[in-house]
Order: C-alpha cells, then sequence, then structure tokens
C-alpha cells in the first residue's frame, strides 16, 4: 500500500468508490467517469505501478485481472454483446494514475481503438 497513491487508497476504503468486485488479488469498480454505459476498474489490491516494473512472479495476478475482467463483464450483461479491456501505459496512452489497471468498457458500439 502506498498512502499517497489513490488506488491503494480505493482498495483500502479511505476513498470511497462503487466496489463492483473484490477477492484476495484483485479489485473492481465504477470509473468516475465514464466512457462508456459500462466502465470498471480492475487492479490489483497491491501497489503494481507500470507493467515495467512487474515481473514473471506478476504474471499470475495480471492473468487474474483479465479472467476478473472476463467474469464482471458476464456478470454485467457484456460478455456476449462484447466489451474492451484497455491498459494506458504512459504519457502517450494519456495515463493518469499510477497503479496498474485495466479498463473495462462496454455497453455500446465502441469507436477506435486509438
Ligand atoms: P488512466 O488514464 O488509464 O490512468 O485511467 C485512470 C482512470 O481513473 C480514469 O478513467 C479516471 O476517470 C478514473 N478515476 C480517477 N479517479 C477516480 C476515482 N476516485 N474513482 C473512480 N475512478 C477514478
Ligand atoms: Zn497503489
Amino acid at each position: 500500500m502506498d498512502p499517497d497513491c489513490l488506488f491503494c487508497n480505493i482498495v483500502s476504503g479511505n476513498i470511497p468508490s462503487t466496489e463492483v468486485y473484490r477477492d484476495d488479488r484483485v479489485m473492481a469498480f465504477l470509473d468516475i467517469v465514464p466512457a462508456a454505459p459500462e466502465h470498471i476498474l480492475v487492479i490489483p489490491a497491491q501497489h503494481l505501478t507500470f507493467l515495467r516494473t512487474a515481473d514473471e512472479s506478476h504474471e499470475t495476478l495480471i492473468g487474474h485481472m483479465a479472467l476478473m475482467a472476463d467474469r464482471i463483464a458476464s456478470e454485467r450483461g457484456i460478455r456476449d454483446s462484447g466489451y474492451r479491456l484497455t491498459v494506458n501505459q504512459g504519457p502517450d496512452a494519456g495515463q493518469q494514475v499510477d497503479h496498474l489497471h485495466m479498463h473495462l468498457l462496454g455497453g455500446q458500439k465502441l469507436g477506435g481503438v486509438a
């Protein structure tokens, strides 16, 4: 836990969120500025900043994030209609929060990837 990290504070409950999923490794909550009818952020419970700081010990965790995103998509009724799972890394991607997160987007026909 990094006390200065927004998403660590969401995991700990210090900052409120609309939680949609949690287990011992992963948490998911609604994005505060939704870019689609369904916009959920899936994050590791532990403070992990960028993929470049991850190593083999994080492979299972990152895979678990993707599988839980798919499960959440199913629970929220957007698995069959389709969804997008996006990871922004660094300035050109517009990354705002330095705690790894997957954007789960769906609920409408989505635009181009860039
Ligand atoms: P990124 O640009 O990939 O770093 O995405 C960060 C996301 O976090 C943005 O889509 C923001 O809308 C979202 N966000 C920022 N603060 C909060 C918050 N307090 N609760 C939920 N989502 C947030
Ligand atoms: Zn963090």
